[in-house]
């Protein structure tokens, strides 16, 4: 008989020995991870030692974890180091390490049934529904990040004020009739729910927004009326707290009035604003976000749990298990034994099979405190106040748009160049910030003009990074623009 084998370790202590090796190595990259450049692009020869044909046999994992240590962990995005500003990035945390570990080793499905892991993810919900003032009948669900959620809530939204039988007949239980409405700076997520949930991207209406890139909410009124009268079917709204252009809040108040008036479902999108009402100081800009029905967020983000961690927080559970509870036999739940816990999550979105994410977030809110975790998001919007101090104290920049959190659009003028030549320089100027490991922002557009984007959500930063960057954009506007 060929003797039976399994995948455990042939040798216990050489295992451990590589393991602790593994630690120290991820150890050592976040501690030294600002004294390396901020990104550097992958050497081909690494690209193309990833392009090898199906192993067939195995390897020791001391190979496989020297190969990661000295080819992997050097060409990341960037966003662990003090001056990565691009796109809405979290930083994360060398504690974030050890929670990790622990979900590795008990390799929990939180789909369902009885068990810690559950409990865990549990306190997570309740924590939020206080964090933000939802009630007790409020529901959470642990997700990827704010696409899922807000693909969560606006299905919740549909099922709650849709036609009946809508999950069972689909969109032929509609008239093609429902419509929803967001902000032209609400993040492409919200138009990609409405496609994925069959109702497509134009039912999703684009209103205008104002000087301070807000949501008009006179134009929403009037857009709302006019669809009813046109004998749409309006169900819900999606208002942003923290726009990933530049930062802005919509008016939640105002909105929560309007949806209340319609009798429609207000969605929040606080991807990374949300987080804001750690801080005393800037929770009043967030005030009636307790009025919504769903508001979907990022631990990834402003809270800096390591990738990936979003949630949706939704003011009745009921609402969130009507729109996706389904469970056949071989899932049915029980009083007693493993298959209790109800209801079990799988209930709550459209996934069954769920990872521990949650220990990593009850870990990390645990170990910094909301005290600690909100103050480095006041930090990050004093330190977008300073730059913008800098950049409108510097004849050769530009700001081009206001500065309500942590998010500064500027950009490079030497004062004699047109339009196109404008957009160009400033560009280049962030691909040779980046190409060069010097500091990483992003572009957008403002109003048609090219930006130097600076987004800060980065415990690491300091005002001397911000200055630096500066520096560094000045030098390479006069070595780029007067090399023509
Ligand atoms: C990042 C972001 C999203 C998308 O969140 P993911 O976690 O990347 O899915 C949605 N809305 C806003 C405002 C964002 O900044």
């Amino acid at each position: 008989m060929a003797e039976q084998s399994s995948l455990e370790p042939t040798d216990w202590d050489e295992f451990r020995e590589t393991a602790h090796q593994t630690l120290d190595d991820a150890i050592d990259h976040m501690q030294g991870r600002s004294d390396q450049p901020v990104w550097q692009p992958v050497p081909d020869i690494i690209r193309e030692s990833l392009r090898m044909p199906l192993p067939k046999d195995g390897q020791q994992t001391s190979l496989l974890s020297q190969r990661i240590s000295t080819d992997f962990l050097p060409y990341g995005v960037g966003n662990t180091h003090p001056r990565f500003f691009g796109w809405v990035h979290g930083a994360g945390t060398p504690a974030g390490i050890v929670p990790e570990m622990f979900a590795a080793a008990m390799n929990a499905n939180l789909g369902g049934r009885d068990h810690v892991a559950n409990e865990v993810e549990k306190q997570v919900i309740s924590w939020c529904r206080d964090i933000f003032g939802f009630p007790e009948t409020a529901s959470g669900l642990i997700v990827s990040g704010t696409s899922m959620a807000t693909l969560i809530a606006v299905k919740s939204a549909r099922e709650k004020l849709g036609p009946e039988g809508i999950r069972k007949k689909g969109l032929i239980a509609t008239k093609g009739d429902l419509v929803g409405y967001t902000s032209a700076e609400a993040h492409s997520s919200v138009a990609r729910s409405f496609d994925i949930l069959g109702l497509g991207s134009d039912a999703l209406r684009s209103i205008p927004t104002n000087a301070a890139f807000q949501m008009d909410s006179d134009a929403l009124k009037d857009t709302i009326r006019a669809d009813i009268a046109a004998g749409l079917r309006p169900f819900c709204i999606v208002a942003t707290v923290g726009t990933v252009n530049i930062g802005s809040v919509d008016p939640i108040s105002k909105i929560a009035d309007i949806a209340e008036d319609f009798g429609l479902w207000l969605h929040i999108d606080g991807a990374f604003g949300a987080l804001a009402i750690l801080s005393e100081r800037l929770r009043p800009l967030l005030a009636g976000i307790e009025r919504a029905h769903s508001l979907a967020f990022d631990f990834h983000k402003w809270m800096h749990v390591n990738y990936d961690a979003g949630f949706v927080l939704m003011r009745d559970g009921e609402d969130q298990r009507h729109a996706f509870s389904e469970r056949p036999e071989y899932l049915e739940g029980a009083s007693r034994g493993l298959a209790a816990g109800n209801p079990w999550f799988c209930e709550y979105g459209p996934e069954l099979s769920r990872g521990f994410r949650a220990l990593k977030i009850w870990f990390h809110i645990q170990h910094f405190g909301l005290k600690r975790l909100g103050a480095s998001i006041e930090q990050n919007c004093d330190q977008a106040s300073f730059l913008a101090g800098l950049v409108t104290s510097s004849l050769k920049l530009e700001l081009l748009a206001p500065v309500g959190l942590n998010i500064v659009c500027f950009r490079f003028d030497p004062g004699n160049c047109d339009q196109a030549q404008l957009d160009q320089l400033n560009g280049d100027i962030v691909v040779e910030l980046q190409e060069r490991g010097l500091a990483a922002p992003s572009t957008t557009r403002i109003g048609g003009n090219l930006a130097i984007r600076v987004n800060i959500t980065n415990h690491r930063t300091r005002n001397t990074d911000l200055e630096f960057l500066v520096e560094q954009v000045l030098a390479l506007g006069v070595e780029l623009y007067g090399s023509g």
